[in-house]
């Protein structure tokens, strides 16, 4: 995986269950927790709760934590691919790191199941920060399709959370 520009979004059982989206900057994945997981609505606003970065090889874990307190601890690969900023984002952040610190990523997924805009923007700062994750108004927004439902699977191994937990 030699994207320097790698998007990850792992299904994860926890004390519930979440999507964790990761986002490479630099040599980590900045990453936050969406209970709801991500929506091709683009009326549906998703709280993305933000968590400490992850390693890059954290990324391509799929399996069950050992250490798991809460939860199964079972994780999937739920999508993956690469982003780029957004080609409309006109705010003048080079880097998704400057983008972040302003509180307002524009970015383009090219992932299996998700692609097009999304918009990731800061509602709240610390030390109760929250983010809000939304589908651009594009081509590949859907409000017909609920994607956490109609595909489960990972993309690396077609298996459910349900089919990896112990
Ligand atoms: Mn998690």
């Amino acid at each position: 995986m030699g994207s320097a520009r790698r998007y990850v979004i792992q299904q994860h059982s926890a004390s519930t269950e979440h999507y964790d989206l990761r986002l490479q900057t630099g040599d980590v994945l900045r990453s936050w927790a969406v209970p709801k997981g991500p929506s091709l609505n683009p009326a549906d606003r998703r709280l993305a709760q933000p968590v400490p970065d992850h390693s890059l090889g954290h990324g391509d874990f799929e399996g069950v934590l050992p250490d798991a307190r809460r939860g199964t601890g079972a994780v999937i690969i739920w999508d993956e691919g690469t982003y780029d900023l957004h080609p409309t984002a006109r705010d003048g952040a080079k880097t998704l790191a400057d983008a972040l610190e302003r509180g307002h990523a524009a970015i383009e997924l090219h992932g299996h199941k998700l692609r097009g805009g999304w918009a990731l923007t800061r509602v709240a700062v610390p030390p109760a920060e929250r983010w809000i994750l939304v589908k651009m108004r594009d081509a590949e927004a859907d409000p017909a399709c609920d994607i956490t439902a109609s595909r489960p699977e990972s993309v690396r191994s077609g298996r459910t959370l349900g089919e990896l937990s112990p």
